[in-house]
């Protein structure tokens, strides 16, 4: 029978490559100079859903909300062994902060009924790690954040999560959502039939965008109608049409979508560079760390 599985994967700017022109003065990130690639971790999020397919059966659905190049990242899934995938797209859900994000997810992933959902542990661009637990939370849903380890028996999950300075072994009822790390798997090689056969893969606005471009702004509404059904048609027949849904095919109300939904406010942003001044060493003896604590409190780094 086997376990539904659901990963959510977000297409993310390449904070690696930061060059030159990558930062806007506002020290925002400008998306449009770095490279769009898959998550690093949601890639293990993938590799743990399709080990837990292999071992038991079942299915694994790959979601991402973003704008239709995100479609890049979902090919990228279905190429390394995902059954179906799924873009949200809508206008509506512009500037969604994490919680509003969460919401959408939540209404799509409920919809799939799933008995187990993986997510990275933190995106590398938007990086507050808040997506995977405020979604388990909507969901209603056992949360297992920094899993490496998973073992499923019946409605049971055993857990190995990297608490940072060890590991703690945790026991979770189905149905639960994992945040996976880094350190969890390495993600499986793409199969060159795979990657040959859904290289070809579309989403609906995708298919629509290209037909516009190859007719031309001649062409006539109906014509661009009837040539994005065919193209449709034709690649649903082939097993390469990436299902698309938008706020109402999921439900979701629109007052908790986008900015409507979004209670974060960006005050600024601030690059933080550390000198190398900022480093230290204290002693190991009580009284020298009571005088790291008191000055971490002093500064609020913690307390
Ligand atoms: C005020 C505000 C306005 C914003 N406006 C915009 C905007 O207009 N456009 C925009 O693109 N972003 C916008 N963002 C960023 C947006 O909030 C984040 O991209 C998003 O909520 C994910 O948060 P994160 O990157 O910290 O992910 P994390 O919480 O670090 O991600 C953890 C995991 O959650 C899953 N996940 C996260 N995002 C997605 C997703 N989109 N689809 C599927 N799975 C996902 C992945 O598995 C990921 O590994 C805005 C943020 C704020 C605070």
């Amino acid at each position: 029978m086997g376990y539904t599985s659901v990963v959510c994967v977000k297409q993310v700017p390449d904070t690696k490559r930061i060059t030159g022109n990558a930062m806007r003065e506002d020290g925002t990130v400008n998306r449009a100079a770095l490279p769009a690639i898959f998550n690093p971790e949601d890639r293990n999020a993938l590799e743990a859903a399709l080990r837990v397919r292999d071992e038991h059966g079942g299915t694994v659905t790959v979601v991402t909300m973003g704008l239709p190049s995100a479609c890049d990242v979902l090919r990228e899934a279905l190429e390394r062994g995902a059954d179906r995938c799924i873009l949200i797209t809508d206008r509506r859900a512009a500037a969604s902060d994490t919680l509003a994000t969460s919401y959408i997810l939540s209404c799509a992933v409920g919809k799939l009924k799933p008995d187990l959902v993986f997510c990275g542990r933190q995106a590398i661009d938007g990086d507050t790690a808040q997506v995977g637990p405020q979604l388990a939370e909507k969901l209603g849903f056992t949360l297992m954040t920094y899993m490496e380890e998973l073992a499923l028996e019946g409605r049971e999950a055993r857990v190995t999560r990297n608490i940072g300075n060890g590991r703690e072994t945790a026991l979770a009822r189905l149905p639960a959502l994992f945040t996976v790390m880094e350190s969890a798997n390495e993600m499986r090689p793409a199969a060159m039939r795979k990657i040959m056969k859904f290289k070809k893969a579309r989403a609906p606005m995708e298919i629509a965008n290209s037909v516009k471009t190859a007719l031309g702004v001649s062409a006539t509404p109906e014509a661009l109608a009837a040539e994005t059904s065919r193209r449709t048609e034709e690649l649903a027949a082939r097993g390469l049409l990436i299902d698309q849904w938008n706020l109402d095919d999921i439900g979701a109300r629109l007052e908790w979508c986008g900015g409507a939904g979004s209670p974060t406010r960006v005050n600024r942003v601030q690059s933080v560079v550390l000198a190398g001044g900022d480093y230290r060493e204290f002693e190991p003896t009580q009284a020298s760390i009571g005088q790291l604590v008191a000055e971490l409190v002093q500064d609020h780094t913690i307390g």
